[in-house]
């Protein structure tokens, strides 16, 4: 078994699409250890990705995250980060697969609905970012 860290960032919130995710996530049988809605603020944003603070779109991207609520939960199954990966579609919405999420729900390359860790080392590094041990149902 494996974890994931998915986020349903504001974009998706805000278009009310928080029910079709879910309900994807039930669908593929991912276990919910934990779900949360909260609003990260500008610095929680910027911790987050700071793997990508070199990069051209970071500034934009943390403005962006921390605009709204947002839904985070982590998902557990077998290959959890590379099936949700798969489920989600391209970081670009345009770039992405018939039926992914991104392709049905997201608005933009920045605004793109939902996110999902890239490893199962940052997962749990992420699943603690966001959840307490005793926050997760196991
Ligand atoms: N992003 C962006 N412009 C880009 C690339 C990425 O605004 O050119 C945003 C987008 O919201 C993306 C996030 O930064 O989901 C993190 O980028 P990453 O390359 O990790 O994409 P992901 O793993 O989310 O597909
Ligand atoms: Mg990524």
């Amino acid at each position: 078994m494996e974890k994931t860290l998915i986020i349903l960032k504001p974009d998706a919130v805000k278009n009310k699409h928080i029910g079709h995710i879910v309900s994807r996530i039930e669908q593929e049988n991912f276990t919910i250890l934990g779900i949360k809605y909260l609003w990260m603020k500008r610095s929680e944003a910027k911790k987050f990705y700071a793997v990508h603070k070199e990069r051209p779109f970071y500034k934009d991207l943390c403005k962006y995250m921390s605009s709204g609520p947002v839904v985070v939960a982590a998902l557990k199954a077998p290959g959890a980060v590379a099936k949700w990966r798969e489920l989600i579609g391209a970081t670009d919405p345009a770039q992405a697969a018939e039926g992914t999420i991104r392709k049905l729900y997201a608005e933009s390359k920045e605004a793109n609905a939902v996110h999902g860790s890239d490893s199962a080392e940052n997962a749990e590094t992420e699943i603690h970012f966001f959840f307490k041990k005793k926050e997760l149902i196991d």
